[in-house]
């Protein structure tokens, strides 16, 4: 059995079972189904409210074994943490692109105002700046959900 959630031409909606699709596309096509509420038979579908289900994920979705699903919820988190990461970065650092390594010197030196700034390096200028004692990280960029 299947429900729709069907809606008559003055919009009243109503839900109706069925024995499966092919049945409700019969009755529809023969006119046989019928508003409850104004007895106008232009029934058509009517959207469908999307129904939340507060089970577990066991309920819905292909079966994954315990493991696979840990791994699959700790890739998930890293993921999050790390665009929360990101966010806070674009938020509150200065971007200053590929001259990162010369801002970062000279923040260090106090050729330039003390502030937050994320760009690149390469590999060599990386390593040069910590050679040279400049504070700095790095983080894996994740790209943003939305691009
Ligand atoms: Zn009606």
């Amino acid at each position: 059995m299947i429900v729709y959630n069907l809606k008559c031409r003055k919009d009243h909606v109503f839900e109706a079972w069925f024995r499966d699709s092919a049945t409700y596309e019969k009755q529809e096509a023969a006119g046989a189904l019928a508003c409850p509420t104004c007895g106008n038979r232009k029934i058509e579908k009517a959207l469908m409210a999307p129904r939340l289900s507060k089970g577990t994920a066991k309920d819905d979705g292909p079966v994954m074994t315990h493991k696979a699903a840990m791994e699959t919820k700790k890739a998930g988190e890293v993921k999050k943490a790390l665009g929360e990461l990101r966010q806070k970065i674009e938020e509150n650092f200065d971007y200053v692109g590929p001259r990162f390594a010369e801002e970062a010197r000279k923040i260090h030196y106090g050729e330039a105002d003390s502030r937050n700034i994320y760009g690149e390096t390469s590999d060599e200028q990386a390593e040069a700046l910590s050679e040279e004692g400049v504070d700095f990280g790095q983080i894996p960029w994740v790209p943003r959900e939305d691009s």
